[in-house]
């Protein structure tokens, strides 16, 4: 496999292994196995439960430590295609879930007690087989939605960073390529990192990344172990010289005091560093802030400065996420809605011609 070499080093140093028993019988979960011949293995019955890890509150002191010494191997068991109604049509089963990264906001983070490191899934043929089965049955798109006028898309996203699991395996090369050949079909992710190794996957444009952006000063705090802002920016006319579709994701949007002269600023800079081919594709999506007091809880043991900027109950109110479920807190809607449209006011604005797919 290619990996970018430098980015994996920084942010990988695995020294244990936890991994389902079945693993070594897929070759990607031997591939994996095979580039930490140094890491400890431990067997474990599941890689979604893992006491060690997930119910081990000692660990939260250590939730970046772990991300970067951690990996867990598993056989992802449901294949399910669920639909979707903003960011794709479908959400694709996952190929991994958790992250290196450590945003505080995340809400993979929410659901996994103590630790939310990358566990990766070998069985990335079955994935790929499912995805491409369900694809065949949708046939052509015959009406346009929110996700894209002509082609079906498909979220990959969901449960990890993209772009950091391509760090780990070729799970990630092989998806692009499944979309690559899928003629009815798009791939999509949001991310928060810069893999110059995937600049020779070839996508030939069926597959649409996100590049989440925040302002810098911000994302100095909530954005632990991405790639600069500024480097994502950079990366736009990269990735799509290389044959991706490249989009921006606005998320979370933060309130603060002086906020939206930040995001004014931020928005600047994204108009100043994209070039006219990049400007002609660009779209974006809004997204604000939600948290989770459980979350919340996890994050004062390791970052409590993050939370200064996350947690202000006097601003926030429970709902239930629309595709988790789950119960979350997100801003009170007296305070997002008028937000809401000065931030997509400010973005058309300044980045004339970038379309809002959706704002929430
Ligand atoms: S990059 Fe995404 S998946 Fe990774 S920690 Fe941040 S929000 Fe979570």
């Amino acid at each position: 496999m290619t990996t970018h070499a430098t980015a994996a080093d920084r942010l990988l140093k695995i020294d244990t292994i936890y991994h389902e028993p079945a693993v070594a019988e897929y070759a990607r979960g031997r591939a994996i196995l095979d580039r930490f011949p140094e890491a400890a293995r431990v067997e474990v019955a599941s890689h979604w439960n893992i006491p060690d890890l997930h119910r081990n509150a000692d660990l939260a002191e250590e939730w970046v430590r772990v991300k970067r010494a951690t990996l867990v191997l598993g056989v992802k068991k449901g294949l399910q295609i669920r639909p979707n109604q903003r960011s794709a049509d479908f959400i694709a089963p996952s190929s991994a879930s958790g992250c290196a990264l450590a945003c505080p906001y995340c809400y993979v983070g929410r659901r996994k007690g103590f630790a939310n490191p990358i566990t990766a899934f070998v069985n990335i043929e079955a994935i790929v087989a499912a995805i491409g089965r369900h694809a065949g049955k949708q046939g052509w798109k015959l009406e346009p939605t929110a996700a894209d006028p002509r082609l079906w898309v498909y979220e990959l996203g969901t449960n990890s960073d993209i772009s950091v699991d391509a760090l780990i395996s070729d799970n990630v090369r092989d998806l692009v390529a499944l979309f690559r050949d899928l003629p009815n079909a798009k791939a999509t992710f949001a991310t928060k990192f810069v893999n110059r190794a995937m600049l020779d996957y070839d996508p030939q444009g069926k597959t649409r990344l996100r590049f989440s952006l925040m302002p810098q000063r911000i994302s100095r705090t909530l954005d632990v172990r991405t790639s600069p802002v500024a480097a994502r920016i950079v990366a736009i006319d990269d990735f799509l010289r290389a044959g991706y579709e490249v989009n921006v994701s606005i998320a979370p949007v933060i309130l603060y005091d002086g906020w939206l002269d930040d995001y004014a600023e931020l928005f600047a800079q994204l108009a100043d560093g994209i070039g006219p081919a990049a400007r002609a594709q660009l779209s974006a999506e809004v997204i604000f802030l939600t948290h989770d007091a459980q979350l919340h809880d996890v994050n004062m043991r390791w970052h409590p400065q993050a939370e200064e900027l996350l947690w202000r109950p006097e601003w926030q109110e429970e709902k239930t996420a629309q595709i988790s479920g789950d119960r979350v807190l997100r801003y009170r809607l007296r305070i997002k809605q008028p937000a809401v449209r000065q931030l997509c006011e400010l973005l058309e604005a300044t980045v004339p011609g970038c379309a809002i797919r959706y704002a929430f």
